[in-house]
């Protein structure tokens, strides 16, 4: 009898420190999961946002179809690409528009970079048009 009221007392001691810990975790729990989603409502917009700021402004060099920066530029009848291997040239919307241009070859696209770079002023991007192909 009074082993078995011990026990009931000892369970009970053992069981209000755990009760006493859900109820004071209970309320930093929540407010810790609304700073999270808080948290992550503002990481993932500024990821997104991060994200549709780099689709803008990351194309393939058509030349080498590998990751280049389109440039903002003053030409707006094409494109400016910034490539590592090619540097910087300009590609007009008479061949951006032609598929069968945009197909051509590395060799191909090199060849007209050449023609490009070979008729530009001096210090102005190369300017490749359908014709340089
Ligand atoms: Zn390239």
């Amino acid at each position: 009898m009074f082993k078995g009221l011990g026990l009931i007392a000892g369970d009970v001691s053992k069981e209000k420190p755990r009760a006493r810990m859900t109820w004071t975790a209970l309320p930093i729990t929540a407010a810790g999961v609304f700073h999270l989603s808080a948290v992550a409502a503002f990481l993932l917009t500024s990821y997104l946002r991060e994200a549709q700021h780099k689709r803008d402004r990351m194309a393939i060099c058509p030349i080498c179809r590998s990751g280049a920066d389109v440039v903002e530029s003053r030409f707006i009848d094409g494109q400016t690409f910034r490539c590592s291997k090619h540097g910087e040239f300009q590609v007009s919307n008479s061949v951006l528009n032609v598929p069968t241009l945009m197909d051509a070859d590395t060799n191909q696209w090199e060849t007209a970079l050449k023609r490009a770079a070979w008729r530009a002023d001096p210090g102005l991007r190369p300017r490749i048009f359908s014709y340089d192909f």
